[in-house]
């Protein structure tokens, strides 16, 4: 099954086409990487996706409904950007409950004849799903903290568990590790793989690290200049790669 598809999308910001005819289809539970040098359009492609900037033409499907005029919070995806953008006055818990109560409560609170019984069992199932979900992230012990009394992975940890907690169709990230020391990187892009490998969730994941790519992703997509030059296996890419600036971004050493 396609998960997303991208059908023959450009963007142009003034005068300057910055994605010229993008085609890319995305298989459920595939990790794809979008990978390719600094400026190349990885932003702007996963922005478009999100639903955070709009096409100047083309179409975005996801799970087989066109989505190119949803808005972003109705396509249920989760996007993880390289800050973290948690609500540094809250405890990791409540940020991971804020996408949950937005949803839940107020559809709790939009029914007042169910009463205050039903807010209550919808506060309770969205702190066991909070439980749930930083138990797998092994932060569990961490909920009552507040992001500055946590160190750099675990406010990753934490703001992946804000994300996930929605239970979207599919998580897209942009580089979301390149903030973080190089040892906790390597540590954090398994942890990211076994994840992956654990809720089996489609992930779109930009990064400008060949690396990066080689090693988490099921298929890359070799981004130059606004078009897709090569899109395949890790290894196939490696071992073949179809164009010169492929093999030089790819062979360069990191
Ligand atoms: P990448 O993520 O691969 O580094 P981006 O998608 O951020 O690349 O940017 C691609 C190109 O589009 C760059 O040349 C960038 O300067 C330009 N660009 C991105 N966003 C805007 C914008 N809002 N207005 C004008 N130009 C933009
Ligand atoms: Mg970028």
């Amino acid at each position: 099954m396609t998960a997303i598809s991208l059908s023959a999308i450009e963007k142009n910001f003034g005068a300057t086409r910055v994605l010229d005819g993008i085609d890319l289809d995305v298989s459920d539970g595939e990790f794809l990487t979008l990978v390719g040098p600094s400026g190349c359009g990885k932003s702007t492609l996963l922005r478009i996706l999100a639903g955070l900037e709009a096409p100047s033409s083309g179409r975005v499907s996801i799970g087989g409904r066109e989505v190119t005029e949803v808005r972003p919070a109705d396509r249920n995806l989760a996007m993880v950007f390289q800050s973290y953008a948690l609500y540094p006055h809250l405890t990791v818990a409540q940020n991971m409950m804020t996408p949950l109560k937005l949803r839940d409560l107020t559809f709790a609170q939009r029914l007042p004849f169910l009463g205050p019984l039903a807010a209550r069992e919808a506060h309770g199932s969205i702190l066991e799903q909070v439980r749930d979900t930083a138990r797998i992230l092994k932060i569990d012990h961490l909920l009552d903290r507040k992001p500055g009394q946590l160190s750099g992975g675990q406010r990753q940890r934490a703001a992946l568990g804000r994300a996930m907690v929605r239970k979207p169709a599919a998580f897209l990230m942009d580089e979301p590790l390149s903030n973080l020391d190089a040892a906790l990187r390597i540590h954090m892009r398994s942890e990211l793989a076994e994840l992956h490998r654990s809720l089996k969730t489609t992930f779109v994941y930009v990064t400008h690290d060949q690396a990066e790519a080689l090693t988490m992703s099921d298929r890359m997509a070799v981004m130059m200049d606004g078009r897709i030059l090569q899109l395949g296996a890790p290894d196939e890419i490696y071992s073949n790669p179809q164009d010169i600036r492929v093999a030089e971004f790819i062979g360069a050493p990191k």
